[in-house]
């Protein structure tokens, strides 16, 4: 068994809580999955979008700071997430996104930002597989996004991150493909099992609002995470403990380029606090946090709940 199955979810920050369910449960139909905090600090939102069933590998997270200054996509960050749709929807995505999305550089795909400047591309999968339907997404299934199909680092240097993807996550460079200059798989090449490197183009970074804060990478079980966690720190890697996310168990570290990585486990799942049909349809709160519920919700800006 792979200890790595592909990526988990990528979490960015944004500002405007609204403005951030209408983007991403709205124009793009994902199902927002889960409402809570950032455990870290309650004092903001953490929203949680997915397939119909939030499952792993289709999940894109967001940290609402509407005071956090613009970030800016460079070296050591993310800065492409690419997401899979069906190869006949490029012109109902097109369409869509009304004027948003311009071809990407190989003119295959369809680049676009969201309200705060973080950088998507809509990609034509030949292996495009939506695991869990969102029935009441404005976007028709046919058409519906699979989940993240890849990210794009931007290194300056590619060697030494090639080398933690390749002998610690189980990743296999292909050299026949050279755009962007550098391609990973892993597993049948399916969604989320690709990274890509390029050390061209790119400002330098400055984390804040629009940018990547960390990708998470999927292992099956407790068991996995564990021997992940040993080969890192036999490469000299430094990792966190486990943290529990309730919904996975989280460890994380900085790979060599400066982006920080998180491998997270597949369960248990978004159904551990509320049952599936009613998936984000209310603020969830870690343990620790609930007995500081109404001071915690009083404190939070007021949204509307897109399937409430
Ligand atoms: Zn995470």
């Amino acid at each position: 068994m792979n200890n790595i199955l592909g990526l988990h979810h990528m979490t960015a920050i944004c500002g405007d809580a609204q403005e951030n369910i209408d983007f991403y449960a709205g124009l793009l139909g994902l199902r927002l999955i889960k409402v809570t905090v950032n455990f870290d600090d309650p004092t903001a939102y953490h929203f949680y979008y997915g397939d119909g069933a939030g499952s792993p590998g289709t999940v894109l997270t967001f940290f609402p700071y509407p005071t956090a200054q613009s970030g800016r996509q460079g070296a050591g960050q993310v800065v492409i997430t690419s997401l899979s749709i069906p190869e006949s929807s490029v012109a109902y995505w097109r369409e869509r996104l009304d004027g948003l999305a311009v071809e990407s550089e190989d003119g295959h795909a369809l680049d676009f930002a969201d309200p705060d400047g973080l950088l998507l591309r809509l990609v034509p999968d030949p292996n495009y597989k939506l695991a869990a339907p969102w029935q009441k997404s404005a976007v028709p299934v046919e058409h519906q996004i699979a989940g993240i199909h890849s990210v794009t680092l931007r290194e300056n240097e590619v060697e030494r991150t090639a080398a933690l993807l390749m002998k610690v996550l189980g990743f296999d460079h292909d050299p026949d493909i050279e755009v962007p200059e550098y391609v990973f798989f892993t597993g049948a090449r399916g969604l989320g099992q690709r990274v890509d490197i390029s050390t061209i183009g790119f400002a330098s970074a400055r984390p804040g609002k629009g940018t990547v804060h960390h990708i998470a990478f999927r292992t099956p079980t407790d068991e996995t995470q564990a021997q992940v966690r040993t080969d890192l720190i036999g490469v000299g890697a430094s990792v966190s403990e486990v943290r529990d996310r309730d919904y996975f168990h989280s460890i994380y570290f900085r790979e060599p380029g400066g982006v920080l990585f998180e491998i997270a486990t597949d369960g248990p799942g978004f159904a551990t606090d509320e049952d599936l049909e009613s998936l984000g349809t209310s603020l969830k709160l870690p343990k620790m946090h609930e007995p500081k519920r109404a001071q915690i919700e009083a404190a939070l800006p007021k949204i509307t709940y897109p399937n409430a």
